[in-house]
């Protein structure tokens, strides 16, 4: 629920893996928040650099310098483990390191003030929502709190938790998780209010820079939104395909030259760069170039780029969204002609490739690109906040949202056999229970080992967690009842809980963390860190202000004792004794490195006073 007692508006985030965006309702409408850039979307990286920790546009902007100490990706990270052969996949073309942690999970590894420190991608995300939370601050002009996040509708329990965290981390009050295409329809929903009669059938196309989601929902006159069925997959996106560009790049360099760039993390940082830039002029212009001078070993390099050869790099990724598409209408048991209309969402449906072939599949029909791919998501999750948060207007009170459970859910059973209890594209909220019985003879004990995905092996599926029933009375094998029962909130987490029922004696276990979760101890130990790290952020602004403060008057006072009027009316002796100081308090901050702003605050007195 909303926090009590807290007079400012909740706040709707979308937090993208290349970009986010911040919104809220205010003036009777939502406001789409720009950064402190004037920017309405911020990118999702935080750097690490020697004197300070950058986050969002000047963490991107340094990015070529510092390509080590610059994360972004963390989406592609979160809730996912080390393991993970994708995620082995991502480390070797992200220019940052990661490492292995506890429970498999994996770690960023950077450099900040000369000291190695490792950060959970729950961290990172936790610095990225705290940006977009201090923006908010600035525009409402006091604290925000509450906020609704949006995630992937494809991202798995593990996934939605972990997001969960970053957001208590960051000091978020998270009121609701929702979908990123669920959001969307909502912004698209109360645009074209007058436009919806009846019922109609809308599927959100939701390609951005790290997942693809697709959604095919019902939207209902009046702001009734339901979900019919989800599909998606949470690695593939517009990261995707500058990867592609990457590769090629990389190996065209190879057959000029006869030398492997990809030692150099600065020369791929670079050219993912480049890579990124050319592909975005590549969706308005047939032809770019990408020019980079010293790419490696001093060597110039400059490549041309077709909008063609872009497409024949990707075809096998569109298709796959195309054959994505497919499995969610088969889901929702929808033929295409029965699809009113197809919304698209996310920066890389701006491709004109996906555009031609989402198209061609609807046999031509005119897709909606009226919703802004790039801010639809916070604006339907400020909705979604407002609502939770008691707004009476009548467009928003009236949204009424049911979203479905993206993966099956189940436990294992004998031969690690997947036991569905809730099949994929269940309606959320929703609770579901199944009895098994014991394996063996006098069995006193059972392991309830909780899965998520939709195959048969369950080690082909995503371990969620596990826990042991204990105290089973002894019995034969078959005869001793468990009952499992599975509850999915309306953020789509997930609550198991299992009871021993042969003697009617009933036993209650609950998971409560998924395995590699943070414990209870460690968020509020890290919550305590992102406000250490938020000191510091703080005391680096104010310490360059100080500095700058002191230039400023230095560079005045020499302007002012170079004035012909002050060096006539001024005795020689006194102009030299200040000339002096001026001199030696221009060099006391280069002398004085680690000066703290008190330092340099007082320096600023004692010459001025
Ligand atoms: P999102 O996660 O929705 O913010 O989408 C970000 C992704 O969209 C990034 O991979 C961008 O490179 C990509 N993108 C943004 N604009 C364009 C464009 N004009 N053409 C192709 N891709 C784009």
């Amino acid at each position: 629920m909303a926090g009590k007692g807290n007079d400012s508006p909740a706040i709707g985030i979308g937090l993208g893996t290349t970009y986010s965006c911040v919104a809220v309702w205010k003036h009777n409408r939502i406001e789409i928040i720009p950064n402190d850039q004037g920017n309405r979307t911020t990118p999702s990286c935080v750097a690490f650099a020697d004197k300070e920790r950058l986050i969002g546009d000047g963490a991107n902007n340094q990015q070529a310098m510092n390509p080590a100490n610059t994360i972004f990706d963390a989406k592609r990270l979160i809730g996912r483990r080390f393991s993970d052969s994708q995620v082995q996949e991502d480390i070797k073309l992200w220019p940052f390191k990661v490492i292995k942690g506890d429970s498999d999970t994996p770690k960023v590894v950077v450099t900040y003030k000369g000291e190695k420190k490792e950060f959970l991608a729950e961290q990172v995300s936790s610095m990225i929502l705290g940006k977009m939370k201090e923006i908010a601050e600035a525009f409402l002009g006091k604290e925000a709190k509450d906020a609704v996040i949006t995630v992937p509708a494809y991202f798995n329990d593990s996934q939605r938790q972990t997001t969960k965290d970053a957001g208590t981390i960051a000091g978020l009050n998270v009121i609701r998780m929702i979908n990123e295409p669920t959001a969307a329809a909502i912004a698209y929903g109360l645009d074209n209010k007058s436009h919806i009669v009846g019922k109609i059938n809308a599927l959100v196309f939701d390609l951005g820079g790290g997942t693809f989601d697709v959604s095919l929902m019902t939207i209902e006159e009046g702001g009734i939104f339901e979900v019919k069925a989800v599909a998606g997959d949470t690695h593939l996106g517009g990261e995707d395909f500058d990867s592609r560009m990457v590769d090629h790049c990389v190996l065209e360099f190879k057959r000029r030259w006869n030398k492997d760039l990809t030692g150099s993390q600065r020369a791929l940082g670079r050219l993912r760069f480049a890579c990124e830039k050319a592909k975005r002029i590549l969706s308005c212009s047939n032809q770019t170039s990408i020019e980079l001078d010293g790419l490696y070993e001093g060597i110039d390099f400059s490549m041309k780029f077709t909008r063609a050869k872009f497409e024949e790099l990707n075809m096998d990724l569109f298709k796959k969204c195309i054959k994505t598409l497919e499995t969610c209408l088969n889901d929702a048991k929808m033929a295409k002609s029965c699809v009113d209309q197809v919304i698209l969402v996310g920066g890389s449906t701006r491709i004109p490739k996906v555009q031609l072939m989402l198209q061609e599949y609807f046999d031509g029909k005119e897709l909606c690109k009226s919703v802004n791919p790039d801010e639809a998501v916070a604006y339907g999750a400020a909705v979604m906040a407002s609502k939770l948060s008691g707004n009476t207007e009548k467009s928003v009170q009236d949204v009424v949202l049911h979203d479905v459970t993206p993966l099956s859910l189940g436990v294992d059973v004998k031969g690690h056999i997947f036991s569905v209890v809730i099949p994929r594209n269940t309606q959320i909220p929703t609770s579901k229970s199944q009895i098994y019985v014991t394996a063996s003879d006098n069995q006193s004990e059972a392991e309830i080992v909780v899965y998520q995905g939709e195959r048969s092996k369950c080690i082909e599926n995503h371990l969620l967690g596990k826990f042991t029933v204990s105290g089973i009375p002894p019995a034969p094998k078959g005869v001793s009842k468990i009952m499992i029962y599975f509850e999915i909130d309306a953020n789509d987490i997930l609550t198991v809980t299992a009871s021993i029922i042969s003697t009617g004696k009933i036993e209650k276990l609950t998971i409560t963390n998924a395995m590699g979760r943070l414990s209870k101890e460690e968020i509020e130990k890290m919550v305590h860190d992102a406000e250490k790290y938020k000191l510091e952020d703080q005391e680096f602004k104010k310490k360059a202000e100080a500095h700058n403060a002191l230039e400023d008057w230095v560079y005045n006072m020499n302007n002012k004792l170079e004035e012909r009027s002050v060096k006539k009316s001024m005795h020689h002796e006194i102009l030299q004794v200040m000339k002096k100081a001026i001199d030696e308090t221009t060099k006391w901050p280069e002398d004085n490195q680690a000066a703290s702003f008190a330092e340099l605050h007082s320096k600023k007195i004692d010459i001025s006073g």
